[in-house]
C-alpha cells in the first residue's frame, strides 16, 4: 500500500503540492469514489486510481539496457565522476530511484543493465546461475592458439584465483589484435586480469552481450531504452 499523494507525485503528477490541489478539485476517484485526501492509502496492482478521465498506469519497476559510454562510473552517486545514473532524466531517477546491475570499469563501454529491481538484479548477478556475458576487445600484443587453449581450461589470476573456462576467438591478430571473450563470471577486472595471466593488456573493452540480450547497436553511447517483453524472458 502506498499513499495517494505519493503515488501521485511519483507518477509524474506533479509534486505534492500540485497533487493536493488536483486532489482538492475533486479530480481524483479510487475503484469510482472521489477521494480528496493525500493520505488515502492505495494498492497499485488491485486498485483504479483515475485523474479526471486518464487511469493512472503504475509501474513499480524499470528494465532499461544502456550502452555505457567510457569515463562514467557504474556507480548510483560519486562525488567526482558522472555516473551512469546520471544519464537518466530527473523524473526516471526521482521515481524509480534505479540502480545498475553489476558494473563495467570506468574505461569500459557497452551493454548495461539499469534496474530498480533488486530480485532481477540478485539473480542476474549471482554466481550460481553463470550468465555468460560477451566482451569485445582490442589488445596489445598478438593473441595466440595458445592463450584460446589457455582461457578454456582457466587461466590463474595474480591472486591464485583460477578462471572458469571461458571461449576466446580472435578476430584480428597482429601487434594489437581484436577478440571476443565469453565468459561465465564477474570478478573484479575480471578480463583485464586473464590478459595480464598470459602477458597481454587490454587496451579497449567492450560488453556486447548478457546471456541472450544483445546490445542494441543502434543505441548511441550514453543512450539507452527499455527492455521488450522478449529481452525479459532471456533474462529472467
Ligand atoms: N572485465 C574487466 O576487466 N572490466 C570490465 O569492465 C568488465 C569485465
Amino acid at each position: 500500500m502506498i499513499r495517494l499523494d505519493k503515488l501521485l507525485a511519483n507518477m509524474g503528477y506533479g509534486s505534492r503540492k500540485d497533487v493536493k490541489l488536483l486532489l482538492k478539485k475533486g479530480f481524483v476517484k479510487i475503484n469510482g469514489s472521489l477521494v480528496k485526501d493525500g493520505a488515502a492509502k492505495v494498492e497499485p496492482s488491485r486498485d483504479e486510481v483515475v485523474i479526471g478521465d486518464e487511469v493512472v498506469t503504475y509501474k513499480p519497476n524499470i528494465y532499461f539496457m544502456l550502452n555505457k559510454p567510457k569515463g562514467v562510473i557504474s556507480a548510483t552517486e560519486d562525488d567526482e565522476h558522472k555516473t551512469v545514473i546520471d544519464l537518466l532524466s530527473a523524473d526516471e531517477i526521482r521515481i524509480y530511484e534505479p540502480f545498475p546491475v553489476g558494473r563495467l570499469d570506468k574505461d569500459t563501454e557497452g551493454l548495461l543493465l539499469i534496474t530498480n529491481d533488486g530480485n532481477f538484479s540478485h539473480s542476474l548477478m549471482s554466481p550460481r546461475k553463470h550468465v555468460e556475458k560477451t566482451y569485445i576487445a582490442k589488445i596489445k600484443g598478438k593473441v595466440t592458439e595458445e592463450d584460446i587453449e589457455a582461457f578454456a581450461k582457466g587461466v590463474k589470476l595474480e591472486d591464485g584465483y583460477v578462471t572458469k573456462p571461458a571461449d576466446l576467438t580472435i578476430l584480428e591478430a597482429g601487434s594489437y589484435s581484436q577478440i571476443s571473450l565469453t565468459i561465465t563470471e564477474g570478478k573484479f577486472h575480471q578480463v583485464k586480469r586473464m590478459f595480464i595471466a598470459v602477458g597481454k593488456e587490454v587496451v579497449d573493452l567492450k560488453r556486447i552481450k548478457i546471456g541472450k540480450l544483445e546490445l542494441d547497436q543502434t543505441l548511441k553511447p550514453g543512450a539507452y531504452r527499455e527492455l521488450t517483453g522478449q529481452e525479459m524472458e532471456w533474462l529472467i
